[in-house]
C-alpha cells in the first residue's frame, strides 16, 4: 500500500466533504451509526462499516476470521520496528493506566492519556505522519510518581530493575534532542545514525549501503526484494541480518501469524490456499524468492471473494529503503459496488457512441474496465489505525511487469471518511440553498461513488488521437487535462437518463448534488488545502478549479451558476442543473479535441486561465472560514470484532461487532495480541 494513498484519503476528506448516504447508515438494531469514537491531539478515530458481511457464505466469513487473527498478531512488530524501545514505552504506560487508582479529571492525567493515546495511533512515539517524536505533556516528575504507583512485577521486566528501565525509556520520551526523528531522510547526515527507526543497529549509513550493493546480482531481471525482511545489526566488528522469521528475529509473533494463516488456508479454495502456503513458506524459511513466489501467486488471484496483504510490505520507514513494516489487510469483494461498475462497463459502447466529442474521436471498439472495489474486513500493523483507502500491490517492478499488480479502491474506508465529515459542518458552512444541502444529504454518497466509477472505468479510456498524434504533446498541462476530460465524461453522463434506466442512480435529484457539490469545491471549498499565497499545483485540484471556473464563465449571461455573497460570505450556486450539463459536454467536447490533436498552446491556455490562480481575497475568506470548523487533518479507524458462534464444538456462524472504544480495542490487542519481548 503506498503511503500517497493515505494522502489521498487526506484530499477526499475535502472533495467528498458534502457526501453522505443515500439512508441514514445503521446498526443492526437500526440505530444511526456512530462513525467518530474518539478525538484527541490533531486526530479523530473512526470506525468502518462491514457491508454485506452477515450475508457471506460461512467459509468466507471463516476465511476472513482467521486471515483477521492473523492481521493482529505482528502489532508489536510494528511497535518495535518503528523505535526499539516502543514496546517497552507503551507497556510502562499502559500498566501505569490499568492501575491508576487517582483522579482521571485532572490535568496531568488527561494529558498522560493524550500521549498513550498518540502513543497507540502511532505505533509508538514518533508521529505517524510527520515522523516526528512528540514529546508529553505533562512533566518527568508526574510521571516518575504515577511510575512508582505501579508493582514492579507489571512492568516490562527486560531492563533489570525499574530504575533501569526509567533510566531507559524517560530520556527516549523526555528529552527533546533524543530520537528526534524517526525516518531521517535529509540529506548530508547518515539517514541510519540520525533517525530513530530500528532497522539497522550499529551500522552506518555507507556501511548498509556497502552491504546491500555486495549482495546484488548485477543485471539480475528478477532481483528479490534484498534486506525486505531483516535487522541488518554490526555485532563484534561483523555486520549480518537478523531475519524475521520463524526461529528468527520476531519468532513469537511470526508464529502466531502462520497458526493462523494455516487455519485460513484449511477453508480457503484451492488456489488461495497455494498463495497461503506460498506466504507460510515465507514465513518460515525467510526465503525472500518465496516471497517473489508468494506475491506473484497472490497477484493472479482476481476473483477470490476474500484477499489480503499479510507482510513486510512498505519501506517508507526505512531511509535507504530496504526494510519492510509488517503491516495486514483483510478484505473482500464489494458485492454491490462491482455491480455497479460492471454495469458501467457493459454499457461501455453505448457511452462512447452517445457521447458529446466529435465522432471522429470517438473510439470504434471500447472496452471499459471493470474494477473490483473491496471492503476492508480488519486493519492491522501498519494499516492499524491510520489506513490507506486504496491497495497498489506488489512493490516489485519486474513483478508488476511480468504478472501484473493489483490496484483497489477500499470502498467502506471512502465512505467512512466522506460519512464522517457530516459531522465537522462544511456542507453547512460551504453550501448555501437548503435544497442543495437535503439533496447531498440524500444523494451525495451515492452519486459521488457513481461519479468516481464512471471516471475511472469509461472517462480515462474513452476517446482516441488524431492519426499522427502521439499523446504526449501537452506535456506539463496533460496530467490536469486528462483528470479533466475523465471527470467531465463523469459528470456529463452523471446526468443522463440512461443512468436512472440502469438502475444506478433512484432519479434525477441525485446527479444534482454531485454537481452543486462539484461547482463549490473547484470554486471555493478545495481552497483551505492551499497555503494563502500560493497557486494551486495538484493535476487534480486544477481539474477541478478548471472545471467549475470556465463552466461559471460559459453560463454567465444565463446565470447558470451565481456567486451570492451572504453575511459577508461567498457561495457558488447552481442555478441551472440542465444547462450546466450541456455546458459540461461542450468542455467536453473541446478538452477531447485538445488532446485527440495534441493541441499544446489551447491546452495551457485553459489550464492557466482556469486552473491555477487563486483570487486572493477569496482565498483569505476560504482559509479562515475553514479553520473555523472542527476538523481533524488526521484520521485512522479501530476495527469490528468477530465473534465465533459455537455449537458442538464447531463453528456455525460468525458476526461482526461493535463494542469498544479506542482505548478498550487498544488494550485489548495490548494483551491479547502482545507476543514479543520489550527488548527484541
Ligand atoms: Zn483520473
Amino acid at each position: 500500500m503506498k503511503k500517497g494513498a493515505i494522502v489521498l484519503a487526506m484530499a477526499s476528506v475535502l472533495y467528498g466533504a458534502a457526501s453522505c448516504s443515500p439512508q441514514p447508515a445503521t446498526n443492526a438494531e437500526g440505530e444511526q451509526f456512530e462513525w467518530v469514537v474518539d478525538t484527541f491531539d490533531d486526530i479523530r478515530v473512526l470506525r468502518y462499516q462491514v457491508p454485506g458481511f452477515e450475508k457471506l457464505p460461512l467459509e468466507q466469513k471463516e476465511l476472513i476470521y482467521y486471515l483477521s487473527q492473523a492481521a493482529l498478531c505482528g502489532r508489536d512488530i510494528l511497535f518495535d520496528q518503528n523505535f526499539k524501545y516502543n514496546l517497552a514505552i507503551r507497556r510502562t504506560l499502559e500498566a501505569i493506566y490499568t492501575n491508576y487508582d487517582g483522579d482521571r479529571t485532572v490535568p496531568e492525567w488527561k494529558s498522560f492519556e493524550k500521549y498513550l493515546k498518540k502513543v497507540w495511533f502511532a505505533n509508538g512515539i514518533h508521529h505517524h505522519y510527520s515522523n516526528d517524536k512528540f514529546l508529553p505533556e505533562f512533566s518527568e516528575s508526574y510521571f516518575d510518581t504515577l511510575l512508582a504507583a505501579v508493582p514492579a512485577d507489571l512492568l516490562p521486566e527486560e531492563y533489570g530493575s525499574v530504575e533501569e528501565l526509567a533510566a531507559t525509556i524517560k530520556p527516549a520520551m523526555f528529552d527533546p534532542s533524543l530520537y528526534a526523528v524517526g525516518v531521517n531522510q535529509a540529506a548530508g547526515a547518515d539517514m541510519i545514525r540520525t533517525s530513530a527507526m530500528n532497522y539497522y543497529e550499529g551500522v552506518s549509513q555507507q556501511e548498509a549501503e556497502q552491504f546491500y550493493a555486495d549482495m546484488a546480482v548485477a543485471g539480475d531481471p528478477e532481483p528479490v526484494s534484498y534486506g525486505l525482511n531483516s535487522q541488518l545489526v554490526k555485532r563484534n566488528g561483523k555486520i549480518y541480518e537478523r531475519v524475521w522469521k520463524v526461529g528468527g528475529m520476531y519468532s513469537p509473533a511470526i508464529e502466531q501469524i502462520v497458526y493462523w494463516l494455516d487455519k485460513a488456508a484449511g477453508v480457503a479454495s484451492p488456489a488461495q490456499r497455494e498463495t497461503l502456503e506460498a506466504l507460510i513458506s515465507f514465513y518460515k524459511s525467510g526465503d525472500l524468492a518465496e516471497y517473489d513466489r508468494f506475491n506473484i501467486l497472490w497477484v493472479k488471484d482476481t476473483t477470490s471473494t476474500v484477499d489480503f496483504v499479510n507482510g513486510f510490505t512498505e519501506t517508507y520507514g526505512d531511509p535507504l529503503g530496504y526494510k519492510g513494516s509488517w503491516e495486514a489487510l483483510v478484505n473482500y469483494k464489494d458485492m454491490e459496488a462491482t455491480r455497479r461498475t460492471e454495469i458501467i462497463s457493459a454499457n461501455a459502447q453505448w457511452f462512447e457512441n452517445h457521447s458529446p466529442i466529435q465522432d471522429k474521436y470517438k473510439k470504434r471498439e471500447v472496452k471499459g474496465i471493470s474494477a473490483k472495489v473491496i471492503d476492508a474486513a480488519m486493519l492491522g500493523g501498519d494499516c492499524y489505525p491510520s489506513t490507506p483507502t486504496g491497495i497498489n500491490l506488489p512493490n516489485a517492478d519486474w513483478i508488476r511487469k511480468e504478472h501484473g499488480s493489483k490496484s483497489v479502491t477500499i470502498q467502506n474506508i471512502f465512505n467512512a471518511y466522506s460519512e464522517s465529515n457530516r459531522s465537522t459542518g462544511t456542507t453547512e458552512e460551504f453550501t448555501l440553498r437548503a435544497e442543495d444541502r437535503e439533496r447531498i444529504r440524500l444523494y451525495g454518497s451515492l452519486a459521488e461513488n457513481i461519479h468516481i466509477a464512471l471516471h475511472e472505468c469509461l472517462g480515462h479510456g474513452s476517446g482516441q488521437l488524431a492519426p499522427g498524434v502521439k499523446g504526449d504533446e501537452l506535456r506539463q498541462y496533460g496530467a490536469t487535462l486528462e483528470e479533466a476530460r475523465a471527470d467531465l465524461f463523469a459528470l456529463y453522463y452523471l446526468a443522463d437518463p440512461k443512468m436512472i434506466e440502469l438502475g444506478l442512480l433512484p432519479n434525477a435529484e441525485a446527479s444534482k448534488a454531485t454537481y452543486a457539490t462539484y461547482i463549490s469545491n473547484g470554486l471555493v471549498t478545495q481552497l483551505s488545502r492551499i497555503a494563502l499565497g500560493k497557486d494551486v499545483e495538484e493535476a487534480h485540484m486544477r481539474n477541478r478549479k478548471l472545471i467549475a471556473e470556465w463552466a461559471y464563465e460559459l453560463g454567465h449571461a444565463d446565470n447558470v451558476i451565481e456567486k451570492v455573497t451572504d453575511n459577508g460570505k461567498t457561495y457558488f450556486v447552481v442555478n441551472d442543473f440542465a444547462k450546466l450539463r450541456d455546458i459540461f459536454g461542450h468542455m467536453l467536447r473541446e478538452i477531447q479535441r485538445i488532446k485527440s490533436e495534441g493541441d499544446f498552446v489551447a491546452g495551457r491556455d485553459l489550464v492557466e486561465r482556469y486552473g491555477v490562480k487563486i483570487n486572493p481575497a477569496l482565498h483569505a475568506e476560504v482559509i479562515e472560514r475553514y479553520s473555523k470548523l472542527d476538523i481533524k487533518p488526521y484520521t485512522g479507524f479501530i476495527n469490528p470484532v468477530y465473534v465465533p458462534v459455537m455449537k458442538g464444538g464447531e463453528i456455525v456462524d460468525i458476526t461482526c461487532e461493535y463494542p469498544e472504544t479506542y482505548t478498550e480495542q487498544m488494550l485489548r490487542y495490548s494483551s491479547e495480541y502482545s507476543f514479543l519481548p520489550s527488548k527484541n
